[in-house]
């Protein structure tokens, strides 16, 4: 059977390749860089030697395609749940955010009203327009507006609102649409109660992909070609030029080093930026990629810090105000902590999503203003001294989750028959997240087993709506 080609190695195009193999598809994997994971990637730092993620990446019990591709791929064992968030009020308090027992959309209820930094009034607030949320229909608002319509009060926007959203979007409210923000509420919190568990992966991600990963599709007909990029697609128009149908067809690809590949079926799986540099002017995408263009792109900084002793007790945290947002514990740490003598660095990554407000300022600026925040909640880091630092900003690392950007976001079935599209950015429903990335290439696998005669559902099915939500707000779509 003729390979079908993969162009990107990211976790759609890991994602498609897995689902092809799976089916006993042969595949060609071409990823341009000489490493898989495209943007949840890792990179080694030169001082410290370690393999260090360009960003601490989560997951979300609610994510069931990524999961789906783990267990296919057999690295779900490297993704633990973290069924205890920890999370530090403007004063520095710490709550303890847990489920209970009782059943979904009230296993969270006690952790909201344990939040310290919230009065009883603003908490009551916030429980009405959750579930005004729930079934919010209006999709031409931002969610800051519908805030504002919703009234609630300055503090319970800042101190929740905006710490769940600019984390799970990387966008700041006034951007962000009504319809987009409504989705993480109602599949982290309000759906199931298994939605909001955190997953964490206990080791560094390009461990993952170089490793099981490739090995995975490798045993499988996979062929995995890193350092391959793409040049340009070759096209040709079968039809007579003046009969209606859509007579384009791909028939190859030309690599940067000038090597052609003929291919049949084709999935591009690459960024929205980059995918009007491999097609020709003159193409039947065009209007996909003039949409591409309009997507508006946020950043997503990460500080990571290393010190000569443990500065917190926790696993992680997370804060609701402040430059910070989530620190987590580097995977390393744990053993440092069991061979002290071989490794006397402790770890610690800071993300700070949509990070606009730190473009143009030094590392030493931004790494001295985390410092100083963090010592404000862990005091044990005024005794420690500092191993190495630096600061790492993906410029476009999600595309915003504007009011209308749904609209230009591209099927994966392109309007040429044997090409794909995949991406976090193609239609998916998800946001810009491993979650939605592997969906687009679960889809796009689906259409071109659907093409080759060997229909097949790879589409994991989304966590279910409990009894209760639904007899509280109808089916949740
Ligand atoms: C800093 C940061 C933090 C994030 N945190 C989270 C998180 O906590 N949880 C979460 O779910 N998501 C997170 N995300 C989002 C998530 O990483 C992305 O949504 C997902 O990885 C996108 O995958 P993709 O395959 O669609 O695209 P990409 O990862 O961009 O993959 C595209 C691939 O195509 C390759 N390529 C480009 N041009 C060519 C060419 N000409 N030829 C061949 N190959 C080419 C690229 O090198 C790349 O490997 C984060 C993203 C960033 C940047």
């Amino acid at each position: 059977m003729e390979r079908v080609t993969i162009v990107g190695g990211g976790l759609a195009g890991m994602a498609a390749a897995a689902a092809l193999v799976h089916h006993k598809v042969p595949i060609r994997l071409l990823e341009s860089r000489p490493r898989l994971g495209g943007r949840a990637s890792s990179f080694r730092d030169q001082v410290t030697g370690e393999a260090i993620d360009n960003c601490q990446h989560v997951a979300m019990g609610c994510c069931t395609n990524f999961f789906r591709f783990c267990e296919m791929t057999g690295i779900r064992q490297h993704f633990e749940p973290a069924r205890e968030l920890y999370f530090f009020g403007p004063q520095g308090e710490m709550t303890k955010f847990a489920a209970s027992r009782l059943p979904a959309p009230l296993h969270l209820a006690g952790a909201f009203f344990r939040l310290s930094y919230l009065s009883l009034s603003e908490k009551l607030s916030l429980g009405r327009a959750l579930s005004r949320l729930a079934v919010a229909t209006e999709t031409s608002i931002t969610f800051a507006d519908w805030l504002k319509n919703q009234h609630q009060p300055p503090r319970v926007i800042d101190h929740f609102w905006n710490v769940v959203l600019v984390s799970a979007l990387s966008e700041s409210l006034d951007r962000i649409g009504l319809q987009q923000a409504r989705k993480v509420f109602v599949d982290g919190f309000l759906r199931n109660p298994q939605g909001w568990v955190v997953e964490i992966p206990q080791q560094p991600l390009e461990e993952l992909w170089a490793g099981p990963v490739r090995q995975y599709l490798e045993a499988n007909h996979g062929l995995v070609e890193v350092g391959q990029g793409v040049a340009k697609v070759e096209l040709c128009n079968v039809n007579h030029p003046h009969s209606q149908a859509n007579g384009w067809r791909v028939t190859g690809l030309t690599m940067r080093d000038s090597r052609m590949i003929p291919t049949g079926e084709m999935i591009v799986a690459l960024p929205w930026y980059r995918l009007g540099e491999i097609f020709p002017e003159e193409n039947p995408l065009a209007e996909i990629i003039a949409h591409t263009r309009q997507f508006e792109a946020a950043p997503i900084s990460s500080v990571h810090l290393w010190y000569d002793r443990p500065i917190i007790p926790l696993p992680h945290a997370t804060f609701v105000s402040g430059l910070c947002q989530w620190l987590f514990i580097k995977p390393q740490e744990a053993s440092a902590q069991e061979h002290p003598q071989q490794k006397a660095r402790y770890g610690y990554q800071v993300v700070i999503s949509a990070s606009r407000v730190l473009a143009g300022q030094s590392q030493e600026s931004i790494i001295a203003q985390v410092e100083n925040e963090l010592k404000g909640y862990f005091p044990a880091l005024g005794d420690a001294h500092r191993v190495h630092a630096r600061v790492v900003t993906e410029h476009k690392a999600v595309f915003s989750p504007l009011v209308g950007s749904e609209a230009l976001r591209p099927a994966q079935q392109s309007p040429i028959a044997n090409l794909q599209l995949a991406g976090d950015w193609t239609k998916t429903g998800w946001p810009a997240t491993m979650e939605g990335a592997v969906r687009s290439g679960f889809l796009a696998a689906e259409n071109v087993l659907r093409r080759l005669d060997q229909p097949a559902k790879v589409l994991a099915d989304d966590l279910p709506t409990s009894r209760l939500p639904r007899l509280i707000w109808g089916k949740l779509v």
